[in-house]
This record gives structure tokens, C-alpha cells and sequence, in this order.
């Protein structure tokens, strides 16, 4: 039975609150979402017939700025996945100390199966049906799993088509065609790679074997990034399993010959030691780095013993369940918590949000520089945080990004 990733959220702010004595007003604020917003949409499909589709859109927190946070396509979307994921970019935000709050959609559907025209018009059905929500001083979208800048450009097109005017901030994620900042497709895997780095040297790990779950934006962006930067990447997976080489993984070849066959899980031909893995037995690889970038609990109480890497860097949202962070934290295997692991995207997102309104770009060099400042800062942060308070580096995360988040409350006047 998955866990529910609500529970999940509410549980890890619950035992931050403890260890903070947050105010119970401030908790009551926090531990469910301002809004939620539930919609039907309805859509011609391809053969003629009408199809309705559920869609969500959760608002955590908006003390410190507009709600921000990303569109999932998937069929297992829900209201409580969304609701955790809302509240998680609530803290992220937080922890890159970037001026937004958290928010989170999704559209349950599988968009494998739908033609580019019934995305085209799923995806501009989504934006009539929450567009009084959102603007770029109110909620501000973004991609998420199986949703990317093309739909993000079509999202923004009908939103400005029913305000009448150009509000380019109103969505990022966008192709720069169209004010998409550049930098943003590797800006999360990048975010990733700077503090992989600082973790990496802090800890003291040599070897830098790397197995990554998840080769989509995230996890194939991460994974290229650190093998040009001489990590060893053994092992690599899609939703349909996947792939471990001890000789090491080049992942661009991996990535040609996955689209060709459909998944990585296809690719074991270039080298002799190679071979096919499911996706729990690259969970439990002999590594010295896990990077799991895929879906939310992949590690929970029922696999967390068995894992061997010494540091795991979460790039998905939410893969560690609780119960199994407390497991991990037993063997001393150092975990990089998403809200900070991951955050270089809403980060970029945040200077796409500046260029559109100041209406002036910067250069990839001046993306990414920003980029690095922000993140390692924000790593030095949580591990400041983590030594004061002689505690986890999730621990740690939550500590610093909830107590800026309620003492904007405070501010408010609400505490
Ligand atoms: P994506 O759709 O581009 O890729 C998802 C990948 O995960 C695909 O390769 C898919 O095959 C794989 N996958 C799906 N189910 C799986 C399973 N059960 N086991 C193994 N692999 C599976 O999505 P993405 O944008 O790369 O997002 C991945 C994760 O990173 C999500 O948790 C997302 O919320 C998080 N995230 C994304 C961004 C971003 O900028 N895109 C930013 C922060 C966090």
C-alpha cells in the first residue's frame, strides 16, 4: 500500500514544530494548504468523443510571495499528492530564501497516450479552469513530471489570451522563445551538481560512484552533468527498469539509445558488464551516491536497511518516506534533503519571474553563476543549522525554511 505523501509532509513538519516550539497558531496556518482547488476539464479527443479530466491545484502558504510550484501529468496525480508537493515548495522556497510560497498542480492523465493536439488542449483547458488563481503576483506555475516548456508556452498563451495583455511572469519553465530564462532546462540537476559537489568534499567520499532513478529532466540532467565532471554513474532507470555497468555509463549514449528503444532499461549493449536491474535493486546498488529523481516514496521502511550508498541526494520530491528517514539516519547515511537537493529549479524559475518583469535578459554564464551563489549558500545554511542543532540535514532543512516561513506569518500579524 503506498504511503500517502500528505501524511507524509504533515509528519515532517510535526516534528520540526516539536523541536522549534512553534506557536500553535503558525502550525494551524501550516499544516494544511490555504486552497485547494479541484476542476473538471473537458476536452475533444483526437476520435471525436469528449473526455473529462480531474485537475487540482494546491496553495500552501503565500506569506513570503506568490505561490510557486510546478503542473504533473500523471495518472496517479491526486489531491493529497498535490497537497504534499504544495507544501514541500512552501519550505524550498523557504530554504533558497527566494520571495515565493508553495503551490503544486496536476492533472490526472496519462500523456503517453494522448496526441500533441490533446495536450495542446488538456493543457489549455487546465489554465481556463484555474486561471482566477493564478498571475504573477498571485500563483505562478512551472513544469513538473511529464509536463515541460512547450506546455508551459501554450499554458501562458491562453492565460494572456483571457486577461487581454502579456504577463509573460505568470508561468515559467517557458521556451526562450517565448521569455524562458536560459539555463532553466538543467537548472535543477545543476543545483543538484553544486551541492553534490560541496557534500561530496565535506564527507570526504572518494570513489563517486553514482546511481541515478529517474532519467527524465531531472535525473538524465543531473546524471550528464556529473559524469563531465568525473563521477562515475553505474546505474541509470525509466519507469521500466533499468541498468547497472560497475565500467560506468556514459549518459548521453544512454539517452540516444533510450529514445530510440523506448527505455534505458534496453541499453546494456556497449559494454560487457552490463546489466539489466529493476528499479528497487538500483535503490540497494553498492554505491557511494544515490540519486533518486523519479516519483515519491521509493525508499520506505520496507527498503531503507538494505541501502548501501553512503550519501543520497534527493533530486525527486519526497522519495524518503518517515519512517525510512529515521532508518537511513540509524546506518549514518547522510541524506540531502529535497527541499534543498532540488531547489535549483525553482531557483531559475525565480530569475525567469525577474527577467519577464524587468523585461531585460541575462546570458547562461549569468543564470548559472547566480544560480550557484544561492544554492551552496543555501547548502551552507542547512549545514550550519544541522550542527547548531546536532541534528539531520532534513531536520536541519525544515528548522531553518519553517521558522522563515512563520516569522513572515508573524509579521503578517497572525502570531
Ligand atoms: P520527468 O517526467 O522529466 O521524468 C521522470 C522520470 O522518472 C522518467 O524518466 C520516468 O521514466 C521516471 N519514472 C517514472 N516512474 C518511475 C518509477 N516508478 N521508477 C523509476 N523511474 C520512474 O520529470 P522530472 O521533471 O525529471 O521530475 C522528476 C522528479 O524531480 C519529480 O519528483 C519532480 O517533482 C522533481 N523535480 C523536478 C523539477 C524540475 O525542474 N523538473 C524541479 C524540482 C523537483
Amino acid at each position: 500500500m503506498p504511503e500517502n505523501p500528505f501524511k507524509s509532509a504533515q509528519e515532517q513538519l510535526l516534528i520540526v514544530a516539536r523541536k522549534i516550539n512553534l506557536e500553535k497558531d503558525v502550525l494551524n496556518i501550516l499544516i494544511e494548504p490555504k486552497r485547494i482547488i479541484e476542476v473538471e476539464i473537458s476536452i475533444r479527443m483526437d476520435n471525436g468523443i469528449v473526455k473529462v479530466f480531474k485537475g487540482f491545484r494546491s496553495q500552501h502558504n503565500d506569506s513570503r510571495g506568490p505561490f510557486k510550484g510546478g503542473i504533473r501529468y500523471h495518472p496517479d496525480v491526486s489531491a493529497d499528492e498535490v497537497k504534499a508537493l504544495s507544501m514541500w515548495m512552501t519550505w524550498k522556497c523557504a530554504v533558497a530564501n527566494i520571495p515565493f510560497g508553495g503551490g503544486k498542480g496536476g492533472v490526472i492523465c496519462d500523456p503517453k497516450k494522448m496526441s500533441r493536439g490533446e495536450l495542446e488542449r488538456l493543457s489549455r483547458g487546465y489554465v481556463r479552469a484555474i486561471s482566477k488563481f493564478i498571475g504573477m503576483d498571485i500563483d505562478v506555475p512551472a513544469p513538473d513530471v511529464n509536463t515541460n516548456a512547450q506546455i508551459m508556452d501554450w499554458m501562458l498563451d491562453e492565460y494572456e489570451l483571457i486577461i487581454g495583455k502579456k504577463q509573460p511572469a505568470a508561468i515559467t519553465g517557458k521556451s526562450i522563445g517565448l521569455g524562458g530564462s536560459e539555463g532553466r532546462e538543467d537548472a535543477t540537476g545543476l543545483g543538484g551538481v553544486f551541492i553534490l559537489v560541496e557534500a561530496v568534499s565535506d564527507l570526504g567520499i572518494k570513489n563517486k560512484t553514482v546511481a541515478v532513478q529517474g532519467m527524465g529532466n531531472v535525473g538524465f540532467t543531473i546524471a550528464k552533468l556529473l559524469y563531465k565532471r568525473g563521477f562515475k554513474i553505474v546505474a541509470l532507470s525509466d519507469s521500466k527498469g533499468g541498468i547497472y555497468s560497475p565500467d560506468g555509463i556514459n549518459p548521453e549514449q544512454a539517452m540516444i539509445c533510450k529514445l530510440e528503444k523506448g527505455s534505458v532499461s534496453e541499453c546494456c549493449q556497449a559494454s560487457p558488464n552490463c546489466k539489466k536491474i529493476t528499479n528497487e535493486e538500483l535503490l540497494e546498488l553498492n554505491v557511494d551516491i544515490l540519486i533518486p529523481s523519479a516519483l515519491e516514496n521509493q525508499i520506505t521502511k520496507e527498503n531503507a536497511d538494505k541501502i548501501k550508498a553512503k550519501l543520497i541526494l534527493e533530486m525527486a520530491n519526497g522519495p524518503t518516506t518517515p519512517e525510512a528517514d529515521e532508518i537511513l539516519e540509524r546506518k549514518k547515511i547522510s541524506v540531502i534533503p529535497d527541499i534543498l537537493a532540488n531547489a535549483g529549479g525553482v531557483t531559475v524559475s525565480y530569475f525567469e519571474w525577474v527577467q519577464n518583469r524587468q523585461g531585460y535578459y541575462w546570458t547562461e554564464e549569468d543564470v548559472n553563476e547566480k544560480l550557484g551563489l544561492i544554492i551552496k549558500k543555501a547548502y551552507y545554511d542547512v549545514i550550519r543549522t544541522a550542527k547548531k542543532e546536532n541534528c539531520s540535514l532534513r531536520t536541519a532543512a525544515y528548522i531553518l525554511s519553517v521558522s522563515r516561513v512563520a516569522n513572515a506569518l508573524k509579521l503578517r500579524g497572525f502570531a
